[in-house]
């Protein structure tokens, strides 16, 4: 299983890295070996060891724990074995090739310092239907998915997902992409972040690229773009996106869009593009219900080859009610902390392990929150509260507006004014700030946990 946990690492540190290092970095390691507590990665040589140590190591230590997996610590080795079969598609343009139909190259070390341009396709295969649980929540957007995976561009379009952190939206649309790529290897499917897509609108312009910039967007088939949400208040965004859509549009190509909330609630959405979204189908993805979540974990645990009893699983399901990532966390650490010890899973150890229901007081006040987290930094409130610019108020400033977001799920409008700000677009910088920097940054990580505990305490 833990090489399970090595490929999800791998996943995620694909999406977060640029292409060019995830294939120079990354795309040839191997879990080598789990013993002792010690985490031994294989990898292809001596310049790469160097650089995981030396600047990847935290984000790795980081996503393992994510994963459920605290080894004391991870060492790199060099290893000269055949390279684990990571079946993603190597294009660094356009994704048009099904991943499996694609063999790897088993040695490919060449630094990608070639690549012209910075696109990365961002599919992650593990993202398909099959291993999408069906439920109370999910099930309209699921059905609306797959058909658009059999006739892309004729139904739905474009199609608009919206629903809270993590419910499976990235999933799900990735999903479409991988089907639409295993129906017709041929297809173009264009996967993008709304902020990637942002910084490389940005790029083109810098590197005057802006026609490839478009002529890639535009010559999708379908064209996936993730978390529209980023995409408030950046006014030259907007119009690039709303030429791109038209110019898809027309052209009965699909477009699939997520976002965390409607376009309607999506500050400073042009009209233009809100009603363009309008005109397909826009579906709301609900919080999973108690079965699906039973479901969902019981899914993942049979992919681990281990079966949970009822109340394990119940009480995995109680533990995290919305966020199906945590729920996957939790579950994960309690199989390694099992595998580790050859322990078979029970209520008993889960439960001391993951402690109690998390049961919260719904009583929090946005001023609290703003208390908790001044004292936390030892800062004044009216210095987070008034304009100074200082690092050391404005990232107590910054996380103040994300436990805002995560805690009360205030708006942009409404978390800037708790603050004393006029413009809301610096609510949406930071709290899109936090949320990044809070994986991979272990004191703002551990800040938010620890101001979050007191409030609840
Ligand atoms: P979102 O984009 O809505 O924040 P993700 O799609 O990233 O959420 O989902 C978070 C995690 O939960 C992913 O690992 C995903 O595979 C998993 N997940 C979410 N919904 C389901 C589901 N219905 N069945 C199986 N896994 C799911
Ligand atoms: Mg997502």
């Amino acid at each position: 299983m833990h090489e399970d946990i090595w490929q999800a690492v791998l996943g995620e540190i694909e999406l977060t890295v640029s292409r060019g290092s995830f294939v120079t970095w990354f795309k040839n390691t191997q879990l080598l070996r789990q013993k002792d507590n010690v985490f031994v990665v294989g990898v292809p040589n001596v310049f790469i060891k160097q650089q995981l140590e030396r600047k990847y190591n935290d984000m790795i230590t980081e996503l393992l724990a994510k994963n459920g997996v605290n080894p004391e610590r991870v060492e790199y080795k060099i290893h000269s074995g055949p390279a684990p079969e990571r079946k993603t598609d190597d294009d660094p343009v356009i994704l048009q090739n099904g991943p499996s139909n694609n063999p790897q190259p088993v040695l490919n070390q060449r630094p990608t310092t070639v690549l012209t341009h910075s696109y990365r396709q961002g599919l992650n295969e593990r993202y398909t239907f099959d291993t999408f649980v069906v439920g109370a929540g999910n099930e309209l957007a699921y059905a609306a998915c797959g058909a658009i995976a059999q006739n892309p561009g004729k139904k739905y379009n474009p199609l608009f997902l919206y629903g809270g952190v993590g419910i499976g939206k990235t999933h799900l649309i990735q999903a479409v992409g991988n089907a639409v790529l295993a129906n017709n290897p041929a297809a173009v499917v264009v996967y993008a972040s709304t902020e990637q897509f942002v910084q490389e609108f940005v790029d083109a312009l810098r590197f005057r690229k802006t026609t490839d910039f478009a002529k890639h967007y535009r010559s999708a088939d379908v064209l996936i773009v993730d978390d529209m949400q980023f995409i408030a208040g950046k006014e030259k965004m907007q119009e690039e996106f709303f030429h791109t859509f038209n110019a898809l549009h027309q052209a009965n190509k699909q477009i699939i869009i997520s976002s965390d909330k409607p376009p309607s609630d999506i500050p400073t959405l042009e009209d233009r593009l809100r009603s363009r979204f309008a005109w397909g189908m826009t579906i709301d993805m609900q919080n999973p219900d108690f079965e699906t979540r039973c479901a969902i974990i019981q899914t993942k645990a049979h992919n681990h080859d281990v079966v949970l009893t009822p109340p394990v699983v119940e009480f995995l399901a109680n533990l995290v009610q919305t966020n199906i990532r945590e729920l996957e966390g939790a579950m994960n650490q309690l199989l390694a902390f099992c595998e580790m010890r050859s322990l078979t899973p029970d209520l008993q150890i889960a439960t001391s392990l993951l402690g109690g229901a998390r049961t919260r007081p719904k009583h929090i006040s946005a001023k609290q929150i703003i208390e908790r987290t001044a004292k936390y930094f030892s800062v004044p409130m009216e210095d987070i509260l008034g304009p100074k610019r200082d690092k050391d108020i404005v990232v107590p400033r910054q996380i103040a507006m994300y436990i805002l977001r995560s805690e009360l799920h205030l708006s942009f409008p409404k978390i800037a004014r708790e603050l004393g700000r006029k413009d809301h677009t610096t609510a949406i910088h930071s709290v899109e700030k936090i949320e990044k920097e809070s994986s991979f940054d272990s004191d703002i990580k551990a800040a938010i946990i620890e101001i979050k505990e007191r409030l609840y305490a």
